[in-house]
């Protein structure tokens, strides 16, 4: 953590420099969405300011223009990823987005009755609800890998739940809800020797830590822009070529096919394939942005910070007796999930906000997790690496504020 400058990087990010409510704002939010440095307004200034235009289909300089900043974002991704190749990258709107795209082809095409998807009992609803739904249309059984009362996934359990018909393995990279980093190597290694494929969401893993598709071996992998300090609007679906290939398409019209006629339709190669109509061509560019932001900085730098930061806050909250922390796996991402004994969650956020802290409070898209500590939600504080340690002090001091207000 001393090789960053904060307080350049600070200023990158212009938002954090505000009042709200009266206080300095101190933003720990980061899981819901993150901040976006200058960087990322830039970029989709000057494409707006000066190229903005349709892609892949204009015969003209603004076209070309457009076309082309779209696709060297694509490529960024694919070197971001470590991907093979840039076909092997799909544009989406998010990671729910990608998730259903796979539900929707490879799920659709290759889930079957008999056979089963497995999920773990962290998911977020956008890694449930589209395999619930597949599985109601196929016939083919939901599993789901159970999670232990720190928070981690149950190795053994899974081993037990993955067979011959298992078709595919959905499960999160990092935990939104409560920071839990999952065994995905191991994961994957195991579905494969059983011919199942692996859907890594990754919403949560791309902000810390540099992830490589290959080293990995995932089939696919998914995660948002928004969360990696690019636009809303714009995410990635990585999926193997071979796999891709084979996928029937997702959407259907303009961009996705080679020949349309009454008689029938044949479809465009990758990644084509799957993006149907005008892409979110300023999202990408955003995001392309944001990620050469990021890679400018030193990530191991960055991810010690984070480390920094939750343990400065794990030693916070143990000098609080009345705070409960809801995930306490031993391999945690920067996310402290907690109760205030004698407080609802809503009640800890409102009183936050009006000292200028923001958090989130509430089920998080995790419902099922929650049910299973019979908790209605958390109050969650998520840090990156713009944060301070006064930042998560400032947290701290709020918290007895709170305390001494409800309790
Ligand atoms: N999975 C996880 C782990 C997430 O944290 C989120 C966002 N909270 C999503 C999926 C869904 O992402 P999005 O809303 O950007 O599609």
């Amino acid at each position: 953590s001393k090789a960053l400058d904060l307080e350049t990087i600070r200023k990158d990010f212009p938002i954090l420099d505000q009042l709200v409510n009266g206080h300095p704002l101190v933003y720990l939010d980061n899981a819901a969405t993150t901040q976006k440095p200058k960087a990322v307004m830039d970029a989709l200034s000057k494409y707006y300011s000066n190229d903005n235009s349709n892609v892949h289909r204009g015969a003209h300089e603004l076209s070309d223009r457009a076309t082309q900043a779209f696709e060297d974002a694509r490529v960024v991704v694919q070197k971001f990823l470590n991907a093979e190749a840039s076909e092997e990258i799909i544009w989406t709107r998010g990671t729910t987005e990608s998730i259903n795209l796979v539900a929707q082809t490879f799920g659709l095409a290759n889930v079957k009755a008999g056979n089963n998807v497995i999920i773990s009992a962290m998911e977020h609803h956008s890694n449930i609800v589209p395999w619930q739904m597949l599985c109601e249309r196929t016939g083919a059984e939901l599993r789901v890998i159970p999670v232990n009362d720190q928070g981690e996934l149950q190795f053994d359990e899974f081993l037990k739940l993955l067979d011959a018909e298992t078709a595919l393995v959905s499960v999160v990279h990092v935990s939104n809800a409560l920071g839990s980093i999952n065994p995905v190597k191991e994961i994957i290694d195991a579905a494969h020797q059983q011919n199942a494929k692996v859907l890594i969401d990754g919403a949560q893993a791309v902000a810390h830590w540099a992830v490589d598709v290959q080293a990995l071996d995932c089939d696919f992998y998914a995660f948002s822009g928004h969360k990696l300090f690019g636009p809303t609007g714009i995410g990635v679906l990585y999926g193997k070529k071979a796999l891709l290939d084979a996928m029937p398409p997702y959407q259907f019209g303009g961009e996705m096919i080679e020949q349309v006629s009454f008689s029938g339709t044949t479809f465009n190669k990758l990644p084509y394939k799957y993006e149907a109509g005008t892409p979110n061509i300023a999202g990408a560019i955003g995001l392309a942005a944001a990620i050469k932001y990021l890679e400018a900085l030193d990530r191991s730098a960055l991810a010690a910070h984070e480390d920094a930061l939750l343990e400065h806050a794990k030693k916070r909250a143990a000098e609080i007796p009345e705070i409960q922390l809801v995930g306490t796996a031993e391999k945690k991402a920067s996310v402290l999930s907690f109760l205030i004994k004698g407080a609802h969650p809503h009640d800890v956020g409102t009183l936050l906000d009006q000292q200028g802290v923001a958090v989130r409070t509430g089920h998080h898209c995790a419902m099922p997790i929650m049910d299973q500590y019979c908790i209605p939600g958390t109050v969650r504080a998520s840090f990156t690496f713009y944060n301070t340690i006064e930042e998560v002090d400032a947290l701290f001091d709020a918290i007895n504020k709170v305390k001494m207000f409800l309790l």
